[in-house]
């Protein structure tokens, strides 16, 4: 830190950093409206569209009016509601695990999930794009943090074997990537952490709901559910609801009641949301789930095959997320820009989100978009990518 605040934030707008919110109105639907402008939405977690699915918004409603809006206090001061345990129960269903744990955003889950499984003396293993929630979990922990480079098993194997197997060891990793839209090796992380006797944590917000054969995630699409000792998600996203959990085995769960500050000290999720929660895994789970995750791994494919064609670098990507490589953060903010007032609104996404130099714009597809929608975006991307000299 130096300087004024002030001269600081000036410092941040002269380096093209500097973040201002936009507002939008409507829901997190395939549009929404910015300065009073529709205006087509690929920015986005709502992956599957759930954020305004009437089964949701329905059962968020009766939730409010049989328990009200507020949960109270922690869940070791004013007691677990109905909801709390209902849903916990369909989390560890879902995930095939003993028991699973809610926690009030992913953020906070990574924050208290990680302090707790490592402390002084202990080791964390991160790959070096891991989310910052997992990065601030980590550094909160006082364990000693060894970032590797991303998805470079050879280097972690090393990294591993260099390190003196005294207290735990922790690897961490995303399950999708969440600025990349790529999948971590989940089987070879699987061997290395059997072989080197660590934990392995996974959070996978961003596969959860979206990835495998029932939506499980990545560790279902890459056949290793019963290799993950954490299974990290969040229900912002595909789930189209608000809050996150691990999923465990009861002893894990047990300790995380007791070490994890973030679960601890903090008021839990109110009942409108816990119950739209429930109501999300119920599509999730049903032909309409799975319809809509058809359509989904659909539109991203339809996208970004037709802007690497157009000679992007989809970085990759091979979800629902598709990030266009720019490189510096003024032509990625200027993208954003011109793309918003043709209707399209994109996020540019700058350091410290991503490393300096890769700057991108992140498109987030929706199952609810239509073909001619992205049709639409990626003609429009196309052409400004050449006009800005990207592509
Ligand atoms: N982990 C990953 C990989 C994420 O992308 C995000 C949020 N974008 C989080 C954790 C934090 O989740 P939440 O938004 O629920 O705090």
């Amino acid at each position: 830190m130096s300087g004024s605040i002030g001269e600081e934030l000036a410092a941040l707008r002269q380096d093209g950093l500097y973040r201002s919110l936009r507002l939008v109105a409507g829901s997190q639907g395939s549009r929404v409206v910015v300065d009073g402008r529709e205006v087509l939405l690929l920015c986005s977690n709502n992956y599957l569209g759930l954020a305004d699915h009437p089964q949701l918004k329905a059962r968020a409603v009766a939730a409010v009016e049989r328990y009200g809006t507020s949960s109270g206090a922690s869940r070791l001061v004013s007691g677990t509601m109905e909801l709390h345990a209902e849903l916990e129960a369909r989390i560890a269903r879902f995930k095939g695990t003993e028991a699973a744990l809610l926690f009030n955003s992913g953020y906070a889950a990574n924050s208290g999930i990680i302090p707790a499984l490592a402390g002084k003396g202990d080791l964390i293993f991160s790959d070096r794009l891991n989310h910052a929630s997992i990065v601030d979990g980590s550094l909160l922990s006082r364990a000693t943090l060894v970032r590797y480079p991303h998805n470079d098993l050879a280097a972690l194997r090393r990294l591993l074997a260099k390190h003196p197997p005294t207290g735990r060891r922790l690897i961490v990793t995303d399950g999708v990537f969440s600025m990349d839209g790529d999948l971590a090796p989940l089987a070879e992380l699987v061997a290395l952490k059997r072989e080197f006797g660590a934990l392995l944590m996974v959070d996978d917000a961003h596969g959860s709901g979206v990835l495998g054969a029932t939506g499980r995630g990545s560790a279902e699409l890459l056949g290793v559910m019963d290799g993950v000792d954490i299974h990290m998600g969040t229900l912002g996203k595909a789930f189209g609801s608000y809050g996150a959990y691990a999923a465990a085995s009861r002893e894990i769960v047990a300790y995380l009641v007791n070490r994890a500050r973030s679960f601890i000290f903090s008021t839990s999720l109110p009942p409108a949301v816990l119950a739209a929660s429930l109501a999300a895994f119920d599509v999730v789970d049903s032909p309409e789930g799975a319809r809509l995750r058809r359509q989904l791994a659909a539109n991203s494919e339809r996208f970004r095959g037709a802007l690497a064609a157009a000679g992007f670098d989809t970085m990759g990507s091979t979800t629902q997320i598709v990030p266009l490589r720019v490189g510096e953060a003024a032509p990625a903010m200027e993208f954003t820009r011109l793309l918003l007032a043709e209707g399209f609104f994109v996020q540019g996404i700058r350091p410290p989100t991503v490393p300096a130099g890769t700057c991108r714009l992140r498109c987030t597809l929706m199952a609810t978009h239509s073909p001619d929608d992205l049709d639409r975006a990626a003609a429009a991307i196309v052409r400004i990518g050449r006009q800005l000299g990207v592509i």
